[in-house]
C-alpha cells in the first residue's frame, strides 16, 4: 500500500500535462470580399483558449509547486501581449483601404491593422505567433505554448497546434 502511494506521487510530479486558460474579448472586423454577410462591418465576442504544455513544477515550497504554470501568470501574459490590444478594437485588413481610411478619420480610434484578411483562421495563427515568444521555459519544466483555439462564435472556431507549424 505504501509503495502504491509513493508511485502515484512520483508520476504526478514527473508527468507532462497541458493546461488551458480561457479569455474573452470583443472586436470588430469585416471580410471585405466575402460573398455574403461578413463583408459588412460587425463584431464578435471572441473567446481565446491558450494551452500550455509542460511538466508539473516540483520545487518544494514554490508558489507554483504542483502547477504547470500559475493560471494568473498565463492570463497576465495573454492580456498584455494580445487581449488588451485587440479588445474593443477594429481588426482591419491593411489593404481594405475604404475601411482603413474611414477608421483613420475617427479621432484616436482603436484600430489594429493586419497584413491579412481577419478570418478566425488568420487571427488564431496571429495569436499563436504573438503569444509564443512570451511563454518561457522559466522553471526548466519544458513549458511551451502548445495550442491556441480562437472562437469567433460559439459554433465557429479555429485551432493552431504547434505540431502543425
Ligand atoms: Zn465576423
Amino acid at each position: 500500500m505504501r509503495y502504491n502511494i509513493k508511485l502515484t506521487v512520483y508520476r504526478a510530479l514527473s508527468h507532462t500535462m497541458q493546461i488551458t486558460r480561457r479569455l474573452e474579448f470583443d472586436a470588430g472586423h469585416r471580410i471585405p470580399c466575402h460573398k455574403s454577410q461578413c463583408r459588412h462591418m460587425h463584431g464578435h465576442r471572441y473567446v481565446l483558449e491558450v494551452t500550455l504544455s509542460g511538466r508539473v513544477i516540483n520545487t518544494k515550497g514554490a508558489s507554483d509547486e504542483g502547477m504547470v504554470m500559475d493560471f494568473a501568470d498565463v492570463k497576465a501574459i495573454a492580456m498584455e501581449q494580445l487581449v488588451s490590444l485587440w479588445d474593443h478594437a477594429f481588426l482591419a485588413y491593411a489593404q481594405d483601404s475604404q475601411i482603413v481610411d474611414f477608421l483613420n478619420s475617427l479621432p484616436a480610434h482603436k484600430t489594429i491593422l493586419l497584413p491579412f484578411v481577419p478570418t478566425v483562421e488568420n487571427l488564431a495563427l496571429e495569436a499563436f505567433r504573438l503569444l509564443d515568444p512570451h511563454y518561457h521555459n522559466t522553471y526548466g519544466n519544458d513549458l511551451t505554448l502548445a495550442h491556441v483555439r480562437l472562437y469567433e462564435t460559439p459554433n465557429n472556431w479555429a485551432d493552431v497546434n504547434r505540431s502543425d507549424l
